[in-house]
């Protein structure tokens, strides 16, 4: 007959780092909310073998001392909680003290830090239950923490690994959602010595965005934001012209924290009903701060799932927001926010390193709000031209009064912007027409300039 006895340490320890330490992105993404929390600014990451030989995160945040550096991996050891009521004013991503510990138990794991710029640090080695004393070594201000042959002491876990190339995907999405979120912060990323990424801060949230996206990508986007109700949203969300196969292109914040909630998702996808075609997704980055009291707080191991208390209210303000901005958008708006961008420090959460201060409180209003219609553009520079290039003398052939008409529909024109529209050339089929005779065509991307007596002949 069987009996009950306790399992050693070393065998439970290794057991419960399962739940934290799935896969090598889970261990980049802990490292990496850790060099956050500690205020850095430059992250620096380095994997090899996907991960599985070595994961390297060196940070320049406030960095440890030397009795911390021998405390942080041990087991529910925090610096950013001390009680449980604590649990509800959580600014910062960690705080079960675990994730050091996890990713300790299964790797052969060395972290050195220093506290100050002199230069002096401290380094501590684990490897399975064998923790080094401080050994003295040499460290600019903050943090390195190396992570060698995770699972090696773990077989069964190195089983349940995809492909390595599927690994290295996880972890540069994990990356990049942190790159998404930390438009001030500067990142590098090195992958079996290949550069990967290599980002400055940025001067706004957009063009951060705009880096991770692709600015190619970024033509298709339009901001959708709602920050008047409970739920605050800020993003961009692609036209529907422009659509993914995938969802690769999606990502969501909640409080800061990157989120696959399925609300989220449907979301989006209802926003986009019978506008794209099936298992098509648009492209879509939306940051939502949500208030404590909606929201319950799951402590689950590996990160703080954030639950919407009210769901219909999250998929509603989601949906409100895109449609918005969608309906926006095909009022053939552009919203020039490049003037006026607010810089990265209010977007899309405000200051990053201000912890101190809600969220919610940093969420403003303002910055990509600013709309100004294409049509108000085009009359402006219209208005310009004349002021410039006053009418001087009668007009002859040589010297026509400059004329603008705009949205009428010129005889042969018709048809011409039907065909752009059909193929798909032409969003909007806005059009004006210049001096009775030259037709601009709004298309994706640009414009298109047709003679109108060529186009009618034809
Ligand atoms: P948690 O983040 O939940 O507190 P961790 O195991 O991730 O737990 O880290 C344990 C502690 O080690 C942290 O609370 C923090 O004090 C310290 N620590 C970890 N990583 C860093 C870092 N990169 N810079 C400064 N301190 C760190
Ligand atoms: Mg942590």
């Amino acid at each position: 007959m069987a009996t009950i006895h306790t399992l050693s340490d070393d065998v439970a320890s290794r057991i419960a780092a399962g739940e934290v330490v799935e896969r090598p992105a889970s261990v980049v993404k802990e490292l990496l909310e850790n060099a956050v929390d500690a205020g850095a600014r430059r992250l620096s990451i380095r994997t090899a073998g996907a991960g599985e030989s070595l994961i390297e995160v060196i940070d320049d945040g406030y960095g440890m001392s030397r009795e911390d550096v021998e405390r942080a991996p041990k087991n529910f050891s925090t610096s950013k909680i001390s009680s449980a009521d604590d649990l509800h004013r959580i600014r910062t991503y960690g705080f079960r003290g675990e994730a050091l510990a996890s990713i300790s138990a299964v790797s052969r794991f060395e972290i050195i830090s220093s506290p100050d710029t002199g230069g002096e640090g401290w380094k501590v080695a684990v490897e399975g239950k064998a923790w080094g004393e401080g050994q003295p070594c040499a460290h600019g201000k903050g943090t390195t923490v190396r992570v060698r042959d995770l699972f090696y002491n773990t077989p069964a876990r190195k089983r349940f690994l995809k492909t390595p190339l599927t690994e290295r995907k996880r972890i540069l999405e994990t990356i990049l959602g942190f790159a998404m979120i930390l438009p001030d912060a500067e990142i590098h990323y090195v992958d079996d010595s290949r550069h990967v990424l290599d980002l400055l801060p940025a001067p706004s949230w957009r063009e951060r965005v705009a880096s991770v996206l692709g600015s190619s990508t970024m033509k298709h986007v339009v901001p959708a934001e709602n920050l008047g109700g409970r739920i605050k949203i800020k993003g961009f969300v692609s036209l529907p012209s422009y659509t993914r196969a995938n969802r690769l292109q999606q990502y969501f914040f909640i409080n800061r924290r990157a989120d696959r909630e399925k609300t989220l998702m449907h979301a989006v996808q209802d926003s986009f009903r019978n506008v794209i075609p099936p298992k098509r997704f648009p492209v879509a980055v939306l940051a939502l701060d949500i208030p404590s009291e909606e929201v319950d707080v799951n402590v689950h191991p590996s990160k703080m799932e954030v639950r919407v208390r009210d769901e219909r209210l999250l998929f509603g303000t989601v949906r409100h927001a895109l449609k918005h901005a969608l309906s926006g958008a095909s009022e053939s708006s552009m919203r020039v926010s490049a003037a006026r961008e607010e810089s990265a420090k209010t977007g899309p959460y405000g200051a990053q390193y201000d912890t101190d201060s809600r969220p919610a409180d940093l969420f403003r209003k303002g910055g990509a709000g600013n709309v100004i219609s294409l049509e108000g553009r085009v009359r402006d520079a219209y208005s310009d031209y004349q002021r410039n290039h006053p009418a001087d003398g009668a007009a002859s052939p040589f010297n026509p009064p400059l004329s603008l008409n705009a949205g009428e529909t010129p005889a042969g024109t018709k048809e011409v912007v039907e065909d752009l529209r059909r193929k798909g050339i032409s969003d909007e089929g806005l059009f004006w027409q210049f001096n009775d005779s030259y037709i601009f065509i709004q298309v994706r991307g640009g414009i298109v300039i047709i003679d109108q007596h060529a186009a009618h002949e034809r």
